[in-house]
């Protein structure tokens, strides 16, 4: 998923210049990549010449554009656990294929049993709130459960308690949440147990 949200970061020419600190210290609530970071859990590594920090990416947005970061520090490091057996995967849904602003983006991250029962999942979205979110209710929900068509529809009532969409230019808040619900079912289809549908995310 972190590959995926990469790759979707607006074209090449911004691809080759951006960077992830940039990325995440911009806060916006659409920044692509942070939505795969913050379902890894990530941490990041504060410096400065008064020394190192470490705050969790969940801590470090405060709101659109504002983050925790004191002047004189530099993100230099973000840390995450690596994925063992997980599947896991990102949409985003834009106007465009490239050089576009996400209406909606999900990322998730999910492992099973041996009985086909969800043991961790972890589901963060983007451009839902003022800032990236994880969907915690949804998560809850969804632990110990088999995918079925009934519980990914429950899934998607239930992530309407996770997120808090507004209305702007890019799509009304109406728009978002269903989106938001198409994306989540559109992620737990393509990482189910003996599922023909790649873990590839879409524009
Ligand atoms: C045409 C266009 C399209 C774009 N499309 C997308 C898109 O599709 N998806 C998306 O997520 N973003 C998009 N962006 C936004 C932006 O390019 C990316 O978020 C990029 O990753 C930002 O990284 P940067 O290194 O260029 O940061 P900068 O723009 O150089 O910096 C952003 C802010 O972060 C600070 N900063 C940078 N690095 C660090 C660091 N290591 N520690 C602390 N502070 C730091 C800077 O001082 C500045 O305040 C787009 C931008 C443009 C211009």
């Amino acid at each position: 998923m972190l590959s995926q949200a990469a790759a979707m970061v607006g074209a090449p020419a911004i691809r080759n210049r951006g960077t992830v600190g940039g990325n995440i210290q911009s806060a916006s609530p659409a920044a692509d990549v942070v939505v795969p970071l913050l379902a890894l859990d990530a941490k990041l590594v504060l410096a400065s010449i008064g020394g190192k920090r470490e705050i969790y990416l969940k801590d470090f947005h405060l709101g659109p554009g504002k983050t925790d970061r004191k002047p004189e520090e530099l993100i230099t490091e973000i840390r995450f656990d690596c994925l063992e057996d997980d599947r896991s995967v990102f949409y985003k849904l834009g106007q465009r294929n490239a050089l576009a602003i996400a209406i909606v983006s999900l990322a998730l991250q999910i492992s099973f049993s041996s009985q086909n029962e969800v043991t961790k999942v972890a589901i963060a979205l983007g451009s839902v709130a003022p800032t990236a979110v994880r969907a915690s209710n949804t998560e809850d929900y969804l632990l110990g459960k088999t995918l079925t068509d009934e519980t990914i529809r429950m899934a998607r009532e239930m992530l309407t308690k996770d997120i808090k969409p507004i209305s702007d230019l890019r799509a009304s808040s109406e728009y978002r949440d269903s989106a938001s619900q198409v994306l989540l079912a559109r992620a737990l289809k393509s990482v189910m147990p003996n599922s023909n549908t790649s873990c590839r995310g879409a524009v």
